[in-house]
């Protein structure tokens, strides 16, 4: 930690030595907390505020941007989830304390199974290629929270290795099991009579008429497995879209295939052009290529796509296509006359990546809040996502990951009774990822599951530099990550 330390550039001293403060404090109160020489020292120490992340700030450019706020019902629902600073729960945060599993009898030769409320899940936004471009920016404070830069991603990658975590899939933690020809799962049949299975989950309010096209399914959990000795960790990125306004900001423009490679096209400040490393996608896969074993099976991450600018930075969107009905006057400077040409080069990235391991999100057609827009502004949303972005992807997508971690319930089970929750089933989407600091926060029902995820961003390891808790410490050591380009305090 030293030689970190004295690496660190002098406009972070003062904030250093006020994190050696806290780190001090902590020191002296884990010395004294089991005497109970300091119990209220701890309450000093929660100097940030809600803990339920919202993945925030990303696409305000865009008129068809709602809300970047949760509600005071959303926060309250949420607050429940939250980690009580006084309860023995918070205490997984206190210590670094990875859960490292022994395998039984039952376990294959090699593996050692999790169960998936035991699987932690992590995202990122696009990565900051240069930090002093993009906090000189007009979007520099949304920058500097809600993004890690790239010099961080690679140094979190290397310590999430040293630490053995592994990669898996999302997939890994249920499968779907589909009921053909007029048979019906159990669990329909247990809470079902023949006159109310076409009420409950048979119901299609997309289109009644289609009731009958709707086959039954049912989520069956599945043990996590990797090799003895790792852990798991799901790794998803959100809006990999390469939106306009982040152009000239420090950060890659879009995804290029590059001898069979999926690379990164970046501007640098004198306006040459490089192809390479330059966002997650391709420092994942070439971190993997030299450490093979943090992957298990073959996962890579989750990518999480908006549409409404298009998708990987080409803009494949209806409203860029002159001969669409759907063509918005706003883009009339920027139409796409090669739109064909442009999707069937997104379909090429997108199947070279669902070949490499890496699985596919909606994050809605216009970064909508779930839990504030109406139940036809979202349906049409989701029309419009499976038109313009799922036409893209090598196979259907039955995930959400909701833009602001926005969810569409609190954390009481989903039901029929939500409308959206049937609405978003008969789309074909049965995993859901909201936003949620808690090392792991998964739910699965019959018919759907759901999974918290953490975001690794600026401003979650302000907090944990600055006093605040350190929500990170299971992953990697955050004052060793932490980008001394960064302009400090980082607030929300
Ligand atoms: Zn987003």
């Amino acid at each position: 930690m030293k030689s970190n330390f004295y690496s660190i550039k002098k406009k972070l001293i003062v904030p250093i030595i006020l994190a050696q403060f806290f780190l001090f404090q902590t020191f002296i109160l884990v010395a004294f907390a089991q005497s109970g020489v300091i119990n209220s020292l701890e309450s000093n120490m929660q100097t940030f505020g809600p803990g339920f992340m919202q993945d925030a700030g990303l696409a305000v450019q865009d008129n068809i941007i709602e809300e970047t706020q949760p509600t005071k019902k959303q926060t309250k629902k949420k607050a429940k989830n939250e980690i009580d600073p006084n309860s023995a729960n918070d205490k997984t945060f206190a210590n670094k304390r990875i859960i490292r599993k022994v395998a039984n009898a039952n376990d294959p030769i090699g593996l050692v199974g999790y169960e998936p409320e035991e699987v932690t899940h992590i995202f990122f936004h696009t990565l900051t290629v240069d930090p002093k471009r993009a906090y000189k920016s007009a979007e520099a404070k949304g920058y500097n929270s809600n993004m890690a830069t790239v010099d961080e991603f690679k140094k979190i990658l290397q310590q999430l290795y040293d630490n053995n975590y592994c990669l898996v899939k999302l997939h890994d933690l249920a499968s779907i099991k589909y009921y053909e020809n007029g048979s019906l799962p159990n669990f329909v049949k247990k809470v079902s009579t023949a006159s109310n299975i076409e009420k409950a989950p048979l119901r299609n309010p997309i289109d009644p008429k289609q009731e009958k096209s709707y086959t039954p399914y049912e989520v069956l959990r599945k043990k996590v497995y990797v090799p003895i000795g790792k852990t798991p960790l799901i790794i998803s990125q959100d809006d990999v879209n390469y939106y306009h306004y982040m152009d000239g900001s420090g950060h890659a423009n879009r995804l290029v295939i590059d001898n069979g490679e999926i690379k990164a096209a970046y501007k640098d400040k004198s306006g040459n052009e490089l192809i390479g490393d330059y966002d997650l996608i391709p420092i994942l896969d070439s971190f993997i290529k030299e450490h093979p074993d943090f992957s298990y099976n073959g996962a890579r991450a989750i990518i999480a796509l908006t549409g409404y600018n298009g998708v990987f930075g080409y803009r494949t969107d209806e409203t860029y296509d002159i001969n669409s009905s759907y063509f918005k006057a706003s883009n009339k400077k920027t139409p796409n006359e090669n739109i064909e040409e442009d999707r069937e080069y997104a379909r090429r990235i997108a199947k070279v990546l669902h070949d490499r391991g890496y699985e596919f999100a909606s994050h809605s057609w216009g970064h909508r809040n779930f839990t504030t827009s109406s139940f036809s502004i979202l349906k049409t949303d989701c029309e419009r996502w499976k038109r313009n972005v799922e036409s893209l992807l090598p196979i259907p997508c039955d995930t959400i990951i909701y833009p602001f971690g926005a969810d569409i319930a609190g954390e009481e089970a989903y039901t029929d009774e939500v409308s959206r929750f049937t609405m978003l089933k008969n789309f074909g989407f049965r995993f859901f990822c909201n936003v949620d600091s808690n090392m792991y926060w998964v739910q699965i029902g019959n018919d759907y599951l759901r999974q918290g995820r953490r975001n690794i961003d600026g401003f979650r390891m302000w907090e944990a530099l600055s006093g605040g808790k350190n929500r990170l410490s299971d992953l990697f050591d955050v004052l060793s990550v932490f980008d001394s380009n960064r302009p400090t305090p980082i607030s929300q």
